[in-house]
């Protein structure tokens, strides 16, 4: 133990810089912290590539090439100075480049002699090249008893300055591995969970990930730590959810009667899907348990979020609460409160509506019925968090497209109702990967409705560049021919909100030429308008009155209109994968095939492709959350900024789904057989968990 806690600087080849910088770049302080800072890939370097089958088909591939290095030179062009270096075997010769540090080598690397050159293959316009090879002399290297398997280790340019890139990382991890024995390292799994799963001692795991022997060491010890770092997070984040459980009493709705009953048997429009059913039940045992419910309710775009939680405000009714409904924008919440008044209507439900747009006597009468109790289910934006807005004994309120609203703004709603908060449902259209869902809201409960209504068509995605644009619009005028409805969505991103609007107006003006009055109307709507004016807008296309919205991602949320059929997205590559996906929920909500049709630029990142390809590979929300949280990573996942870092050690939620599942599972058992870890078995754990939590502290707070 005492090992391990020795200052880094008292590492055999750690000087006082070398130290300064692996606190300051990566934050090992101790032999500790260098033992937890694992590889991110490993290369295999058993065997030699021959140049001769390098070609451009090798682009970003990693090779090791062995042979002799020959002449040298810089080249200066513009500010740009490289070096660049041939390099020959028996098969052919080519080149490697130095962006930085030439000076150095060319001291210090020996033409004529044979190197070990290992790196990435780059093609860069049919001329092959490694830039930035690990490079080292056969006569100093012991190939013959060479790793199987090289970890390789972040770097930095100030590591790589200062002789610390993958290559000296490994030979200071090496240093520190011959030192550290096993009872360095104690076991901090019980024994009985190692059994079971077949996991590697956490020593040999921790030897393993540096220095595997062979892939099926590398992939025990990789699944020993994953589990352990997601084991130890599950049983933290199920001890707060314990504690919060047991401390929140909520109302108990325990009756189920006639406005439940009288809509459910005489009123429901259709047949509730399988998953509706499910997660309705979810939601009924919550609102029974006398405990607060925390549920987040997340359904792909169309999945019928609506008729779920209308069934629940049903629920709070009947056992004589009100209910209340809040969406994000003004135009959601009308088509809620529209909606809903008529799948009530003839129930002796009184249903209201509040928003800043209502004013003056109509407001006040509203906020006095709330509170007498006149009204029993109110519809609104997020006017019903102000302060004036009291109920009489509010049970239930729903926050429709939860990524809208902030934490903070939600915990208003809780202080609206005494001597309980009211139960709280959040409907969530960005669906977060269950892997993650499981983690973020780890200390929540969620529901996944997973299933969407019979007979819906799939939206066709076909994605056009600008030179196509004559085209799309001869298909806009084809479908607008046929009576239907088209969007065309520009991106409106703060930073360049001026150029933005711009795009958008002349967007509009290119489309207003090509689909002249009066045979086509067009309405605008952007978020720099008025809400009065935004909303006219709105009406006259929800009406069928104009047959094209130019708008903004405005109309990103929720907004309903049947007859649309074509979504065309301008500047595609601007916008994030889930943001794309809602923006194509707003078509495909009726009868007919609809299309979206995804507009970019000839040039396309690598991420902007994978996007595009996704959107045109699938229409589910769930895998496309799946490749979001790939391509971008956790921390970037909409709706989960506020949540705090979800940055992992080694594990991977993107990949690690099954692994998080069993170590869930496994947590919520000891959780439940030994909540305060108090038994033998759990003595590891109780110890661990004491010095862990220090540093999950921020986990408390995500709710
Ligand atoms: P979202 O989950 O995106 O909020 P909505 O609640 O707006 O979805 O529902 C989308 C459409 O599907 C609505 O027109 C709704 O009436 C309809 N719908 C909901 N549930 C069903 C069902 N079980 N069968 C058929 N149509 C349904
Ligand atoms: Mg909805």
């Amino acid at each position: 133990m005492t090992l391990l806690k020795t200052k880094i600087e008292f590492l055999k080849g750690v000087g006082p810089q070398k130290a300064e910088l692996l606190k300051t770049e990566l934050g090992i302080y101790t032999f500790a912290d260098l033992l937890m800072h694992f590889p991110f890939r490993y290369v295999d370097k058993t065997k030699f590539h021959l140049i001769k089958d390098i070609g451009p088909h090798s682009d970003g591939e990693t090779v090791q090439l062995k042979g002799i290095l020959r002449r040298m030179e810089t080249i200066t062009s513009g500010r740009t100075k490289r070096l660049v270096a041939r390099f020959r075997d028996d098969t052919g010769m080519m080149e490697l480049v130095w962006f930085k540090g030439a000076n150095w080598l060319q001291k210090s690397l020996k033409v004529g002699m044979e190197y070990i050159v290992f790196g990435r293959v780059n093609n860069f316009k049919g001329k092959i090249s490694i830039p930035h090879p690990e490079i080292e002399l056969v006569a100093n290297s012991n190939v013959k008893n060479a790793l199987t398997l090289a970890p390789v280790y972040p770097s930095t340019d100030k590591l790589t300055n200062k002789g610390l890139d993958a290559k000296g990382q490994r030979k200071l991890m090496a240093v520190l591995m011959n030192k550290i024995e096993a009872t360095d390292i104690p076991e901090i799994l019980p024994d009985y969970i190692l059994e079971k799963l077949k996991l590697p001692a956490r020593y040999k795991a921790l030897k393993d990930i540096h220095f595997p022997k062979n892939q099926l060491d590398l992939k025990q010890a990789t699944n020993r730590l994953k589990f352990e770092e997601l084991f130890f997070l599950q049983l933290r984040l199920l001890q707060i959810r314990q504690n919060r459980k047991s401390d929140l009493r909520g109302y108990a709705f325990t009756k189920i009667a006639d406005k439940f009953l009288g809509f459910y048997n005489e009123k429901i429009p259709f047949e509730l899907t399988g998953a509706q059913k499910r997660v309705i039940k979810e939601i009924r045992k919550d609102l029974g348990s006398g405990r607060q419910m925390n549920r987040l309710l997340q359904g792909d775009v169309g999945s019928g979020k609506t008729m779920v939680g209308l069934m629940a405000m049903l629920m709070a009714l009947d056992n004589g609460h009100q209910a209340a409904m809040m969406a994000p924008t003004e135009i959601l919440a009308q088509q809620h409160y529209a909606s809903i008044q008529e799948y009530v209507d003839g129930l002796g439900i009184k249903v209201g509506f509040l928003s800043g747009s209502v004013k003056g006597k109509k407001r006040r009468l509203l906020l006095e019925s709330l509170k007498e109790g006149e009204i029993d289910i109110v519809i609104g934006t997020h006017a019903l968090l102000e302060d004036p807005v009291e109920f009489k004994n509010l049970g239930l309120a729903i926050t429709d497209e939860q990524h809208r609203f902030g934490v903070k703004q939600r915990s208003k709603l809780w202080k609206k109702s005494r001597p309980y908060p009211p139960h709280i449902l959040v409907m969530t259209a960005t669906p977060i990967p269950r892997t993650l869902a499981m983690t973020l809201y780890g200390d929540l409960d969620v529901s996944t409705i997973d299933e969407l209504p019979p007979g819906r068509k799939e939206v066709k995605t076909i994605h056009k560049y600008e030179s196509g644009r004559m085209r799309v619009f001869g298909f806009m005028r084809q479908e607008i021919e046929k009576g239907r409805q088209v969007y065309v969505v520009y991106p409106l991103i703060e930073e360049s909100a001026t150029l933005d609007l711009k795009n958008l107006e002349e967007g509009f003006e290119s489309i207003s030429r090509d689909f002249p009055r009066p045979d086509y109307q067009i309405s605008i709507v952007h978020g720099r308008m008025k809400p009065a004016d935004k909303d006219f807008e709105m009406q006259r296309f929800v009406k069928g009155e104009t047959q094209i919205m130019v708008a903004t991602t405005v109309i990103e949320v929720g907004v309903n209109v049947p007859n649309a059929s074509v979504m065309v997205i301008e500047n595609t590559e601007r916008f994030g994968l889930s943001q794309l996906h809602q923006l194509r929920g707003r078509v495909g909500r009726g009868a007919e095939q609809s299309y979206c049709i995804l507009m970019t630029g000839d040039k396309l990142s690598k991420e902007g492709k994978h996007r595009v390809q996704t959107m045109c590979a699938t229409n589910n929300g769930f895998e496309i959350a799946d490749a979001d949280l790939r391509l971008r990573g956790p921390g970037n996942i909409e709706g989960t900024q506020q949540s705090g870092t979800l940055n992992f050690r080694i594990a991977d939620l993107a990949q690690d789904g099954k692994i998080l599942q069993t170590a869930r599972e496994l947590a919520k058992r000891v959780i439940e057989d030994d909540p305060k870890f108090e038994k033998p078995i759990h003595e590891r754990v109780r110890h661990y968990m004491e010095h862990y939590s220090k540093r999950v502290k921020g986990w408390s707070r995500i709710s």
